[in-house]
């Protein structure tokens, strides 16, 4: 038996006033693949991940996620996701700002040193959130999103603004989560990065999704070039 794809979605617009910043997206994201959604700043990959968190509601479309609607408790309760840049308390440590978040989610206490494991922080637990880097923050905002053990974890620019150590770093998480059989969505603005930990990358630009490829099938390419569509 197939499983059902645990993203689906039909027709996905968004409006924010004059601006059509997801223009008719139809998606569906395999289970236990890493999909990327690339493309250049202001394509709308936030705003379609957002939607998918139920963070925001779409303007029209169909949008499936887990088998429910997005933001239903049954659906955030088996999905992770990082968005924003995660907000935790600067002079706890890591540790203790995931001890909260675990409170807080009802998540037993051994999930916290499970997920820093998972993030590589486990070293780190201890010290304040304040100094650690970017990346490691970032990997805290990951490890979040893991504590309920989710299906599905979706992160908006998982890399950005990170120096290479912290790119590397994330990327070879984000492989892991895929090698754990979840399903993960993220954006990027890099091509280079979706071939190294996508399966299969959806082309978006302008609000439209423009093409969709297996990795295999960008292995080698060097540059995409994507015709920029003025947004109405
Ligand atoms: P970036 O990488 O810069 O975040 P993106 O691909 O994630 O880009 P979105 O953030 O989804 O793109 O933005 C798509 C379009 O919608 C852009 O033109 C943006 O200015 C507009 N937009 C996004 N959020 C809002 C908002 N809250 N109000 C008005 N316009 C918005």
């Amino acid at each position: 038996m197939t499983a059902a794809p645990p993203v689906q979605v039909q027709g996905l617009t968004k409006r924010y006033g004059e601006t059509l910043a997801v223009d008719g997206v139809d998606l569906i994201v395999r289970p236990g693949e890493v999909y990327g959604f690339l493309g250049p700043n202001g394509a709308g990959k936030t705003t379609t991940l957002r939607i998918l968190t139920g963070l925001i509601a779409p303007t029209s479309g169909r949008v499936e996620v887990l088998g429910g609607s997005p933001g239903q408790a049954q659906v955030l309760a088996r999905t992770g996701s990082m968005i924003e840049s995660p907000a935790f308390y600067p002079y706890l440590s890591g540790l203790d700002n995931l001890r909260l978040l675990a409170e807080y989610a009802e998540v037993p206490r051994t999930r916290v040193r499970e997920v820093l494991e998972l993030v590589d922080l486990a070293g780190r637990a201890k010290d304040r959130f304040s100094t650690y880097s970017l990346g490691m923050k970032q990997r805290l905002g990951v490890a979040a999103a893991l504590l309920k053990d989710p299906e599905l974890v979706i992160l908006d620019e998982p890399t950005n603004g990170l120096d290479p150590a912290g790119m590397r770093d994330m990327r070879r998480l984000i492989r892991e989560l895929g090698s754990e059989g979840r399903t993960v969505v993220l954006s990027s603005h890099l091509l280079g990065e979706v071939q190294q930990v996508c399966d299969r990358v959806g082309i978006i630009n302008g609000g439209r999704m423009v093409a969709e490829h297996d990795v295999e099938e960008l292995r080698g390419q060097q540059e995409l070039v994507i015709r920029a569509r003025p947004l109405e």
